[in-house]
């Protein structure tokens, strides 16, 4: 058993059927040949339509630039399973802008994923672990319901872009990470294009954002933002953390 399965073992995740190291390399290996000079719309199609069709979900958390991803995916196939973590720390702005997004796009299969009644009062019972250990409260909010949620599926899709941290910086628009691929169709945007997109197609904005919120998580991890700070400087703010750890990992690390 790999260490990846020892630890969805312990996490109450069934371990995933091993793939040969040697297919899952040329596999990979093929699916970025063909990913080669795709804009965001070719790699959407090459996962959600050539080569993963009904086995792909998209993995949103509905946040300052969310809307973009979701409008390319639901011109495709509205009905693509979307991924929401909810954390249970979320903006009420982000739930609201959530329901907003799926009325206006037409989402026909928006999943919202919670850790149980039973692993909050066990892990979190007054809901403070966040000011104790970000690192174990976004493990039980949001690593292992969205790993307990993705079982189903051989391929994920987010929404991550180069710009955004030092870890990203280095991702390609397909890789390999804890047993399924998983597609970055927005690897190479940067916050022009994005807005630039928003704009013509009228997508409505998350409302925090004119707030001075231009990166927003949950409610006690993300701040708002002061002029010429970096645009990510507001979330988990002092300390050594820039990923949830749902998203870690790069180019074929897990194989
Ligand atoms: S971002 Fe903060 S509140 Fe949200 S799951 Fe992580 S530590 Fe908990």
């Amino acid at each position: 058993m790999s260490n990846v399965s020892v630890i969805d073992a312990k996490r109450g995740l069934r371990p995933r059927p091993a793939a040969s190291d040697a297919n899952v390399a040329a596999r990979l290996a093929a699916l970025q040949d063909k990913a080669k000079g795709r804009d965001a719309h070719g790699i959407l199609q090459l996962a959600l339509v050539e080569e993963f069709a009904g086995k792909t979900a998209v993995v949103s958390s509905f946040g300052a630039e969310s809307a973009v991803l979701l409008k390319l995916v639901a011109d495709i196939d509205p009905n693509t399973p979307i991924l929401f973590l909810n954390t249970g720390k979320l903006f009420g702005e982000t739930l609201r802008y959530r329901d907003r997004l799926q009325d206006v796009l037409g989402l026909g299969d928006l999943r919202s994923l919670s850790p149980s009644l039973d692993e909050r009062q066990k892990k979190d019972p007054d809901g403070t672990l966040w000011s104790r250990d970000t690192d174990a409260c976004c493990d039980f909010r949001k690593t292992i319901p969205l790993s307990r949620a993705l079982e189903p599926f051989q391929a994920q899709v987010t929404g991550r872009k180069r710009f955004q941290t030092r870890e990203r910086a280095d991702m390609l628009p397909v890789e390999y990470f804890e047993g399924r691929y998983r597609f970055n169709p927005l690897w190479q945007w940067d916050l022009h294009q994005l807005e630039a997109f928003m704009e013509r197609n009228n997508l409505p904005r998350h409302p925090l954002v004119e707030d001075g919120y231009p990166s927003i998580g949950c409610m006690p991890c993300t701040r708002r933002v002061a002029a010429g700070e970096d645009y990510r400087a507001g979330r988990w703010a002092g300390l050594d953390k820039d990923e949830c750890g749902i998203h870690s990992g790069i180019d074929g690390e897990g194989i």
